[in-house]
């Protein structure tokens, strides 16, 4: 039978420079038969025109005529725009593994309550704004999710009288129950629909994390198409490496976000963080963590608790104060004994459990927060947001870093302009809510905790892939990347494949752009 396959590229495209909203759309024609798949379906974030961008999927497509969305992992810029599509008339099944079914719910109900409390502050600001000058309506904060979408124009609407967010909890609720099976397990073969199958494999980059491979029964070949989502590194703290997939793949889409790069060493970084430590229990220094409440806090939680427990590093309590990463702590912690975790058999205990055999203690309430701020060393306190804009990390930095008594130990990426970028680059003095604050606190950085493969580990990756079958390959997509990253990996990419005509075979996508398999 005669297949037609098409890639339409939805976000998350490295010469938007922008990516976030990661999603492709599959379609296969086969006779009279149609499959449209999305492969993720990602928010776009910190985006000028991210309201609008977010709504640009519905120029491509209609949410009532995907049969599926296959999740590779939960994070928010790779399923944040479901919601959005389920009030948009998507009633198709969601495929994603237990892991993924479990964190869904947290990172969209999340999402949902972020919007719903900007819509507040957006309305309240349109009022004021409608009393001083009905004709200069400034909505300047309507940048990010807000707005109302007018089918006819097809566009979103930031001046409109009712303002809206993307999507409501009510959405979330509705695309929860859209996942198939409750979640589907690794590599094993799920039939999505005739002639179409997918198999799922871990992908070492957060719990739940999958590489997806989708199978197209075709004479007189069968045709299949790999998508690395986020991939893994090879050293991860708590999960194992990236599993290699088996099948010869004819089609092969690689994210690309530290592409050219090399991370650092992580034995170093981890001496660095171990010695931190004990110079804040020698001092009674409090150490302050901004983190990401996904797989960042919960990695962190888990390397102090194995350094605590062989006695590298003395036993100083770890609180863990921010809502959500408590919840998707929770989530760990019950798929401790599922043997998901490599470190599993290292600890005698389960780290995320609070509990009197556990060194975690969680904050569970503001007024708690704000008493734990106040309170000297020595312990750890890890909090979001993970670059220091919102959340209750501010509560923690607002009280300590005008002190020398605070080591503030910055572990994730920090985007331009953030404060957290503000304290990695040595900034004197940062404001916080209107005030001036002398930076007196002891600023250190570690750039090695990234859940990202690094350049070399992506080509490794790809060329095992191609080594399958290299005669079955025919074409690599380079995407989820800044242009350079994507760049640099395609070159690394072309020196390292077998000799070949790569330069035409792998492609770096542009934004919108529909490919014929
Ligand atoms: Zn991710």
């Amino acid at each position: 039978m005669n297949t037609k396959i098409h890639a339409q590229f939805l976000g998350g495209v490295a010469y938007d420079d922008n990516l976030t909203g990661s999603s492709i759309l599959i379609t296969i024609e086969q006779g009279k038969q149609t499959t449209r798949l999305l492969l993720d379906a990602g928010l776009i974030q910190c985006y000028k025109q991210a309201l609008e961008r977010n709504a640009e999927i519905l120029h491509w497509l209609r949410p009532e005529h995907i049969d599926g969305v296959i999740l590779t992992h939960a994070h928010i810029d790779h399923v944040g725009r479901l919601p959005f599509l389920t009030k948009h008339g998507f009633k198709g099944k969601i495929y994603c593994t237990e892991g993924t079914r479990n964190l869904l719910p947290v990172m969209l109900r999340d999402s949902a309550k972020i919007q719903a409390k900007e819509t507040l502050i957006l309305r309240a600001k349109s009022r004021k704004q409608k009393q001083n000058d009905a004709k200069k309506e400034d909505f300047s904060r309507d940048k990010m999710t807000m707005g109302s979408y007018d089918k006819k124009k097809k566009k979103y609407s930031k001046n409109s009288n009712k303002i809206e967010p993307l999507y409501e909890m009510t959405h979330v609720e509705q695309t929860c129950l859209l996942i198939k099976n409750g979640g589907l397990p690794y590599e094993s073969w799920h039939k999505l629909a005739k002639n179409v199958s997918l198999k799922l494999y871990p992908s070492g980059h957060i719990l739940g994390g999958a590489i997806c491979v989708i199978r197209i029964k075709s004479s007189p070949q069968n045709i299949y198409l790999g998508f690395s989502g986020d991939l893994g590194r090879d050293d991860g703290v708590i999960l194992p490496p990236p599993k290699m997939i088996i099948e010869p793949m004819n089609y092969w889409f690689i994210e690309s976000t530290y592409g050219g790069k090399k991370h650092p060493a992580h034995k170093n970084e981890i001496t660095k963080l171990l010695n931190l430590i004990k110079e804040i229990y020698n001092s009674g220094k409090k150490m302050i963590m901004p983190s990401f409440a996904l797989e960042r806090a919960q990695e962190i939680i888990y390397l102090l608790s194995y350094y605590m427990q062989t006695k590298k590093i003395p036993p100083i309590p770890i609180f863990l104060d921010s809502p959500m990463a408590i919840e998707i702590t929770q989530v760990f912690a019950a798929n401790w004994n599922s043997g998901m975790f490599e470190g599993q058999d290292k600890l005698i205990f389960n780290p995320f459990q609070t509990g009197s055999d556990s060194y975690l203690k969680t904050i569970t309430d503001d007024k708690s927060s704000v008493t734990l701020s106040e309170t000297p060393g020595p312990y750890i306190v890890i909090a979001a947001s993970g670059m220091c804009d919102a959340g209750r990390v501010r509560t923690h930095l607002r009280a300590g870093l005008g002190n020398n008594k605070t080591v503030v130990a910055l572990v994730g990426y920090m985007a331009k302009n953030s404060l957290g970028r503000k304290l990695k680059d040595g900034l004197p003095i940062v404001c916080m809510n209107g005030e001036e604050i002398l930076v007196k606190a002891k600023i250190v950085s570690f750039d090695s905790f990234s859940a990202h493969a690094d350049g070399p580990h992506l080509v490794n990756y790809t060329k095992e892939v191609v080594n399958i079958q290299p005669q079955a390959n025919k074409k690599i997509f380079i995407i989820h990347g800044e242009e350079e990253g994507a760049t640099n990996l395609k070159m690394d990419l072309i020196d390292a494949l077998p000799k070949g005509s790569w330069l035409k075979q792998i492609i770096i996508p542009k934004l919108g752009q529909d490919i014929t398999l």
